[in-house]
């Protein structure tokens, strides 16, 4: 390649814009409450070449936005711009590879493929070669023929990868792709897409990826978009200059790796009180979705902290691998110990509290009493349930008494796991029982 041809192509690269989002709004309407707002203001530009990634808790959007950059959803408020037109439906140049792999059971692997192919009107004999082409690509040979059933989750998944290159996109959107498959599996099959991806072999542009690993995304991201939740918008945009193939244990990608959890653990300020909300812990009074977390779960993690190696302060990459969780996973339960005043967050690490250090050291009657104390003071649901229930004569109050509630401040869904992690909770510190059958909320079997 002589000079002017390396001149133009970088030029033309630098201008090759695909994607553009501007002031993307989305939100759902509610009966009797407010709008429920899943994304406010979001911007963001893809151009050709780069893998971008969206790293953001769960129920933060993610899905939502890539449905729109797909054409599925139309957004509420704000431009969809693809090579410059506005987006009204699906795209021609956009694909997916979803998390759940999304194939039908009853075609093969290469029927499964050259689907398609056939919403394009692409002929039969031109299907066919290039569904074998993409098969080839991914690691599938000789399993054409083949049915989904019987595929590995990782042979699935590269079923997912082969249907959305076949079409050769020009933008390639993944939804968490690797996040139903075991570590093994994923780490293999990110390792193969980042070596075709670098060899060029890959008949794409570029790649949006959604995830909420910031391994993942460090491994194999130009640019990172950190996604803040309640309402979705790219707080924060990094850019990974490390060069490919990328080592996990090199200090700048542990670095980075480092970083990254601490913005996304930066505390939101506290005086601002907030909308209506779904998940997260984002807002103040009752209006505060709460995880579905067992009681095991926390204790479990106030007692990993307090132990060595740790001995009551962690820095957050080092928590996460020696308790084989991911950021996803670990981000809900320290937020949670986070709430009730049992762990600080700050700047990626987490530091038990005098009270978190008292539950590690007490035994299990001082536990649930502690547990108890802090639940009321600090998750105000757990003290309307308790409240009511000593108001009424009966001592007695139904779920949907609370759940209801709830659901003026967020979807019926969040309501509904809300109120089961309190009844979680609140049995645990035995300030109240609960009967399954009944659905009601007692005074007396706290058990
Ligand atoms: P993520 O992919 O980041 O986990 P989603 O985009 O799936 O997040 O969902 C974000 C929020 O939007 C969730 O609170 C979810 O309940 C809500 N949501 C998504 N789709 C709909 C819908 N069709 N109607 C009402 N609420 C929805
Ligand atoms: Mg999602």
């Amino acid at each position: 390649m002589d000079l002017a041809d390396t001149t133009s192509s970088s030029v033309r690269a630098a201008k090759n814009q695909l994607l553009e989002l501007e002031g993307v709004r989305q939100t759902y309407s509610k009966s009797d409450s407010p709008d429920l707002v899943v994304l406010d203001d979001v911007a963001l530009k893809i151009t050709e070449g780069e893998i971008v990634g969206l790293l953001g808790r769960s129920g933060s959007g993610k899905s939502t936005l890539l449905r729109i950059v797909s054409g599925l959803v139309t957004p509420t408020a704000g431009r969809v711009l693809w090579r410059g037109h506005t987006v009204t439906g699906p795209s021609e140049g956009i694909s997916m590879v979803f998390q759940s792999f999304a194939l039908f059971p009853w075609l093969t692997v290469l029927q499964n493929v050259e689907l398609g192919l056939e919403a394009l009107g692409v002929p039969a004999a031109e299907r066919r070669r290039r569904a074998i082409d993409a098969i080839d690509l991914i690691g599938l040979d000789g399993f054409e023929s083949a049915y989904p059933k019987e595929l590995s989750g990782g042979m699935r998944q590269r079923v997912g990868f082969a249907r959305a290159l076949v079409v050769h996109p020009s933008l390639m959107l993944m939804d968490e792709p690797f996040s139903a498959l075991d570590v093994l599996t994923a780490e293999t099959l990110r390792t193969d897409l980042i070596d075709l991806w670098i060899e060029g072999r890959l008949p794409i542009k570029s790649i949006l990826m959604v995830t909420h690993n910031i391994e993942e995304a460090v491994l194999m991201c130009d640019r990172i978009l950190i996604f803040s939740s309640n309402p979705g918008r790219v707080a924060a945009e990094i850019a990974i200059d490390l060069i490919h193939p990328r080592n996990r244990l090199d200090p700048a990608f542990r670095q980075l790796v480092d970083d990254i959890y601490a913005r996304m653990t930066r505390r939101a300020p506290l005086e601002k009180v907030e909308k209506p909300i779904s998940g997260g812990f984002a807002g103040t009074g009752i209006a505060m979705a709460l995880p579905r977390l067992s009681t095991n779960r926390l204790s479990g993690l106030i007692e990993a902290l307090a132990q060595a190696p740790f001995n009551g302060e962690a820095d957050l990459p080092d928590l996460a691998a020696s308790l084989q969780l991911e950021a996803g996973e670990l981000f809900p339960i320290l937020e949670a110990l986070q709430l009730m005043r049992f762990a600080e967050l700050e700047a990626g690490d987490v530091k038990l509290t005098e009270a978190g250090q008292r539950f590690a050291a007490a035994e299990v009657d001082n536990r649930k009493r502690l547990f108890a104390e802090h639940l009321l003071a600090y998750v105000p649901l757990s003290a309307l349930i308790r409240r009511v229930l000593d108001e009424r004569p009966s001592h007695h109050a139904p779920f949907a008494r609370f759940s209801e509630e709830l659901e003026d401040y967020m979807s019926e869904d969040d309501a509904e796991q809300t109120v089961r992690t309190v009844i979680a909770w609140g049995r645990y510190g035995e300030l109240f029982g609960y009967n399954e059958e009944m659905r009601q909320f007692n005074l007396d079997d706290p058990s």
